[in-house]
């Protein structure tokens, strides 16, 4: 996909207001947990909620191509870099909201880790995230992709999202539902583009427990991510589950687990996980991604569709 460059002009501008803060050619790799991908021409990271706010509102009103990234735990980043600006959100803040009722609520900026909630929820004896317990995005990255795991997602526990999305020429800050994600499996309208928007802090619901029984779930859920996926760099499920079927299955029923691109291996222990072993590029975990499709298609007649985003500059990837 051709990525849109930035402008002589809106490098300017960026320069004008991002100052020392502006990165240049920053290599990919280190914001993607694969840790693969090239260079970003520029790049920016927000440490709070109030950079980011100001900072995508600013970058938007100037119509400056930006992509937000969170851990980069579900992004396929290109060997040749990102021609729009990256803005890494590191904005982590977490609060606890009404803690003497019996349905408490737990209130995260986008940019906190979300497979780190359910503990931080636990030590007070809350509820409700334990099955997201272990996944290594960002808040921001799973209320848009509608993380989940193990019969859970975001759809059911999220009360609202606040978010800054253009409406008409002005770029504007709402609070939105559940209902207005239109959530199906592992989408929203945010991430199929429908309605582009950058979430910065979101609000879940949760439910008194105590800190013992909290900590036994997790502890559970921990052993059963530990006994059914790999260790090593990957970004997770790399397909979507089709209809009644698995993806993993149907890549283990085709034989290619173990199967190598350069360092880029489906794994021997789960098949829907690829691993960096090391110097991976994206090229190689791309060319693995084709073959899984190509081969599962052929021999089952099914496409499985991606999980992952692949982003930056695959033209001249
Ligand atoms: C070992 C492993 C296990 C995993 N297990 C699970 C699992 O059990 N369940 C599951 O659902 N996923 C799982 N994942 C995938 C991944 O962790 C989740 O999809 C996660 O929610 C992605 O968050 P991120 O911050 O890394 O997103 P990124 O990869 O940084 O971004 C993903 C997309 O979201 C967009 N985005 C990120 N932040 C924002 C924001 N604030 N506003 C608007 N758009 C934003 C990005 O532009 C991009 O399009 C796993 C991944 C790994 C590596």
């Amino acid at each position: 996909m051709k990525q849109p460059a930035v402008t002589t002009s809106q490098v300017e501008t960026l320069k004008a207001f991002f100052g020392p803060k502006l990165k240049k050619d920053e290599m990919m790799g280190r914001y993607s947990v694969m840790q693969v991908g090239g260079p970003a021409d520029y790049l920016v990271i927000a440490n709070d909620g109030k950079e980011l706010a100001d900072w995508v509102r600013f970058i938007w009103e100037q119509d400056i191509p930006f992509l937000v990234l969170g851990a980069g735990s579900n992004t396929l980043i290109s060997d040749a870099g990102m021609r729009e600006v990256v803005i890494i959100n590191k904005a982590k803040e977490v609060k606890f909201i009404d803690e003497n009722s019996e349905s408490p609520r737990l209130w995260a900026e986008s940019g906190a880790s979300f497979g780190k909630l359910a503990r931080r929820a636990g030590s007070k004896g809350w509820s409700g995230l334990e099955w997201s317990a272990g996944i290594p995005g960002t808040v921001g990255g799973a209320v848009v992709n509608n993380a989940g795991a193990f019969g859970s997602n975001v759809a059911e526990t999220l009360v609202v999202a606040e978010i800054l999305h253009p409406v008409g020429d002005r770029i504007q800050r709402s609070k939105w539902s559940v209902d207005q994600m239109a959530y199906g499996y592992r989408t929203s309208s945010i991430k199929t583009g429908d309605h582009p928007a950058v979430v910065l802090n979101a609000t879940f619901q949760l439910y008194k427990s105590t800190p013992k029984e909290v900590k036994g779930r997790i502890s559970a859920i921990s052993e059963k991510r530990q006994g059914s996926q790999p260790q090593g760099a990957s970004l997770g499920s790399m397909f979507k589950n089709p209809p009644g079927d698995y993806a993993g299955r149907l890549i283990e029923q085709a034989s290619l687990k173990g199967t190598r691109v350069g360092e880029a291996e489906i794994s021997l222990v789960h098949g829907n996980f690829f691993l960096n072993h090391g110097n991976a590029t994206a090229e190689d975990i791309a060319a693995l991604i084709k073959l899984a499709q190509e081969q599962v298609k052929n021999q089952f007649g099914i496409e499985l569709e991606l999980e992952i985003q692949f982003v930056g500059d695959w033209e001249q990837g």
